[in-house]
């Protein structure tokens, strides 16, 4: 009974919390019947702040009706297909909505020719406005603090910290361990970082990723609160099975890790 009623007290605190994080696509590399390709959503007071936009991007707009929320801010990791191809969705945004799409300086020339003509729609015949920044490797400030670093992956990809609302979240994809890992992921109250490999398994140095375990020590390592892994291989582990196979062994290390699949909802 206490459990159940420890269990109820959580779940109303969840609700209540100001922040909450909807995993909407959760596969890496391809979809399945199992999830999307990445994209996930921090909601703030009147703005959505997006984590890369594969194709669990198509929830997004419908995400920002129902929260009654006009403006999201999208941070790209990097330009590989499985966390850029939702921009094709764009048209999805209803008019009203302010998208500002945030990416390394070095990406933008490759992110103008992707929203645009003979792709998908350009930005400028979007319903919604829909406006392309770079962003320098360090800190910027926005409503909020984001910092940006490079990560190790085949090519460039950028991880982020964000500060916002008295919380600190790291989002880093794509990418083995790496020093930059380590600062954008310390002493965050949630860390949200990949799981390509299946557990005991070994990164290609051409091709860079992450195991649950590994995930876990640098979690571990860098103080985080809290970890989810998500980014799971659609090849080597689809289905729910692995995911939960992936999530206890990360948490042999680092209890407090959470396996995340399509439609999870966290509040902090
Ligand atoms: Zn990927």
């Amino acid at each position: 009974m206490k459990a159940k009623r420890i269990m109820k007290a959580k779940r109303i605190m969840e609700a209540k919390s100001k922040m909450k994080i909807f995993f909407l696509g959760t596969n890496g590399w391809f979809a399945t019947r199992t999830g999307s390709t990445p994209c996930a959503a921090i909601s703030l007071p009147g703005r959505l702040i997006v984590l890369d936009a594969g194709d669990g991007f198509q929830r997004v707009p419908a995400l920002m009706a129902r929260l009654g929320i006009s403006r999201a801010d999208i941070f790209l990791s990097h330009l590989h297909l499985d966390h850029a191809a939702g921009l094709h969705l764009l048209p999805l945004m209803r008019r009203g909505m302010r998208v500002r799409i945030f990416v390394h300086k070095g990406y933008l020339p490759a992110l103008k020719r992707l929203v645009a003509h003979p792709y998908t729609a350009s930005a400028a015949e979007q319903l919604a406005k829909v406006t392309l920044h770079p962003l320098r490797t360090g800190v910027s400030r926005l409503p909020y603090t984001v910092r940006m670093l490079p990560l190790d992956h085949a090519d460039p990809c950028f991880g982020y910290r964000f500060s916002m609302e008295g919380k600190e979240i790291a989002y880093c994809t794509d990418t083995g361990p790496c020093k930059n890992f380590g600062r954008l992921a310390k002493g965050a109250d949630l860390l949200i970082t990949e799981c390509t490999l299946l557990p005991g398994g070994h990164s290609m140095p051409a091709w860079p990723h992450l195991s649950p375990e590994m995930a876990a020590r640098l979690a571990a390592g860098a103080g985080a609160a809290r970890l989810v892994l998500t980014h799971f291989d659609a090849k080597q582990q689809d289905g729910a099975a692995l995911r939960t196979r992936a999530q206890a062994a990360a948490r042999k290390t680092f209890p407090r890790a959470i396996a995340a699949k399509d439609g999870m909802v966290i509040g902090i």
